[in-house]
């Protein structure tokens, strides 16, 4: 397969991640030129812009490391029970391709994602190694942020953390409960590990600031309540720097389960722009 056949098919993906509250998603940023002059479609639907703490707006390659994944997220379109063609890039020819797109300056950073294979370790491991040559190989500087896997071990998490800006685990859902509305096959303590050991470990990283964050969906399950709580727990904990929220807009991906705005259990309604509006209370 084609690198920009795997950069279109990979890229759509991560675009279901937030890096920052005020950040255009891919859909929104579609047909919009980018600072360079080209668009979006142009370059493969895997550039999206950054908003930086300071407003200024960047480009970044936003992408899957593989499509193929064992988990079965309702929201998700790379969940397990859908049948499409599945991608993946090798860390060397992922690690290449940012760097000749870093270098002709159509991106400032790379965000990495990645679907679930097995457990989780792989799809780290994976991850880690793209990053390593990125850094390492190619002498890269740009901004790179990291997901951490479910199950991912604490060397990965270390290593993670050693050669990343941000990495970040989404959370989804801020309940076993409401998680499992979205996803039959998370779990959240397998996804809370991963966190809190980045947590943990960003104390001793004292050459620079390595930001830990997180995301929920909201919408479709779990309470307002339920969400705050969470969150707070999360800040007082310091678990995370930061709990970002994207509320589920696109198409639903497993026919006949709950929109992600359907009915909440128990008649609570979740509205994201209430919560979100509270975080900042
Ligand atoms: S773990 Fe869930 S959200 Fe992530 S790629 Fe797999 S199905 Fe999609």
């Amino acid at each position: 397969m084609e690198l920009q056949q795997k950069l279109d098919l990979l890229g759509a993906g991560a675009g279901f991640d937030v890096d920052e509250a005020a950040q255009v998603s891919l859909c929104a940023t579609a047909g919009k030129p980018l600072p360079n002059g080209r668009t979006p479609a142009e370059l493969g639907r895997s550039i999206s812009m950054l908003t930086r703490s300071d407003g200024k707006k960047v480009p970044i390659l936003k992408v899957l490391q593989t499509s193929a994944c064992a988990k079965d997220c309702y929201y998700c379109p790379f969940r397990a029970g859908r049948d499409f063609r599945r991608a993946a890039f090798t860390p060397e020819e992922l690690a290449r391709a940012t760097d000749q797109l870093y270098r002709a300056g159509r991106i400032q950073g790379l965000f990495l994602s990645s679907g679930i294979v097995g457990k989780g370790e792989y799809s780290q491991e994976r991850i880690v190694a793209t990053a390593e040559i990125l850094r390492r190989q190619y002498e890269f500087r740009g901004y790179l942020h990291l997901k951490l896997m479910p199950n991912a071990s604490a060397a990965a998490v270390e290593r993670s953390m050693q050669l990343a800006d941000r990495v970040s685990v989404n959370l989804e859902a801020p309940t076993p409960a409401a998680l499992d509305r979205r996803s039959g096959t998370k779990d959240l303590v397998s996804l809370l590990n991963p966190l809190r050991l980045a947590a943990s470990l960003a104390p001793r990283r004292h050459r620079r600031r390595v930001s830990h964050v997180t995301q929920f969906v909201v919408g479709g399950g779990g309470t307002d309540r339920d969400l705050l709580r969470r969150t707070d727990e999360l800040y007082r904990r310091r678990v995370v720097a930061r709990v970002l929220q994207r509320v589920f807009t696109c198409a639903q991906y497993a026919p006949g389960r709950p929109g992600p705005h359907g009915p909440a259990p128990g008649g609570a309604s979740v509205s994201g722009g209430l919560s979100h509006a509270a975080l900042w209370l």
